[in-house]
């Protein structure tokens, strides 16, 4: 039997909901965008599969668009929470498998979560603090949140740790952290060895608590 490809459906052709319909895209999905504003829409014809004028917190024009057939439908409505609320519950109505939700602000998200959709997201908040993990400490290239006590890292070798090797710098046994992988001139060494010296531009995948990484990034500033 084929395997059955996803099809997904964009709700709100913004910043986010434009790229993600983009993404998907281009990476050979089915994609129907919908968006309340002609130019938007206009916007996005000749990039996904199909792009439609449509108000979506009107439930006919949701029917008739057949949303109930997509796998997933991305609400990525921002400034008008009321409609991105409102579209929701009748996605939710309508019996839509899966539904991913961008929302604006910690309230808008205990509602989406309280009215059934499957997956809030927070762009700009997630965004918003990997910049600042960035600032504070500029090795920091990459900051995953994994739960609210764990996190991935992504960590540009400090110089003091250039020229020691992972044994020398001892991370699991002095930060309980554990060097995941190490990326150097663009390849990523999953099983890096403990002897093998760390040089400039190395780049290390480090996985902890997050008071552990970031008494690792003090040390290291
Ligand atoms: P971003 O930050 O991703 O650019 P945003 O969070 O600022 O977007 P808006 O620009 O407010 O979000 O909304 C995104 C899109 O959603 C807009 O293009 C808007 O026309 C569309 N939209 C808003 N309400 C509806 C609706 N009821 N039906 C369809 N589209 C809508
Ligand atoms: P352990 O007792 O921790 O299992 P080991 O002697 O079996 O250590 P080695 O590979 O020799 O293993 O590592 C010695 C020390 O080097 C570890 O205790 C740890 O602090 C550090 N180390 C080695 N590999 C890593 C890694 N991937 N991430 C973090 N620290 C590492
Ligand atoms: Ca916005």
């Amino acid at each position: 039997m084929a395997k059955h490809k996803k099809q997904f459906a964009i709700i709100g052709l913004g910043r986010f909901g434009s790229s993600v319909a983009k993404f998907l895209s281009e990476m050979g999905y089915e994609v129907l965008a919908i968006d309340d504003n002609a130019e938007r829409v206009q916007d996005l014809v000749n990039v996904v599969t199909h792009a439609v004028s449509a108000d979506s917190t009107d439930e006919e024009a949701m029917r008739a668009l057949g949303i109930r057939n997509f796998d997933v439908v991305v609400v990525a409505i921002g400034e008008n929470i009321q409609a991105s609320i409102l579209t929701t519950l009748i996605l939710k109505d309508l019996g839509v498998g899966k539904i991913i939700v961008k929302a604006q602000n910690e309230l808008h998200g205990k509602v989406l979560n309280k009215i059934g959709a499957d997956k809030v997201v927070f762009p700009e908040r997630d965004m918003g603090l990997r910049v600042a993990h960035h600032l504070i400490s500029p090795n920091i290239m990459e900051h995953i949140e994994l739960s609210s006590d764990y996190s991935i890292v992504e960590m540009t070798a400090p110089s003091a740790m250039r020229g020691k090797n992972l044994r020398q710098l001892d991370i699991r046994a002095k930060y309980q952290c554990n060097v995941l992988a190490v990326k150097r001139d663009g390849e990523m060494n999953i099983s890096f060895p403990a002897d093998e010296p760390l040089c400039r531009d190395d780049v290390l995948v480090i996985v902890g608590r997050n008071e552990q990484l970031t008494r690792l990034e003090q040390v290291y500033a």
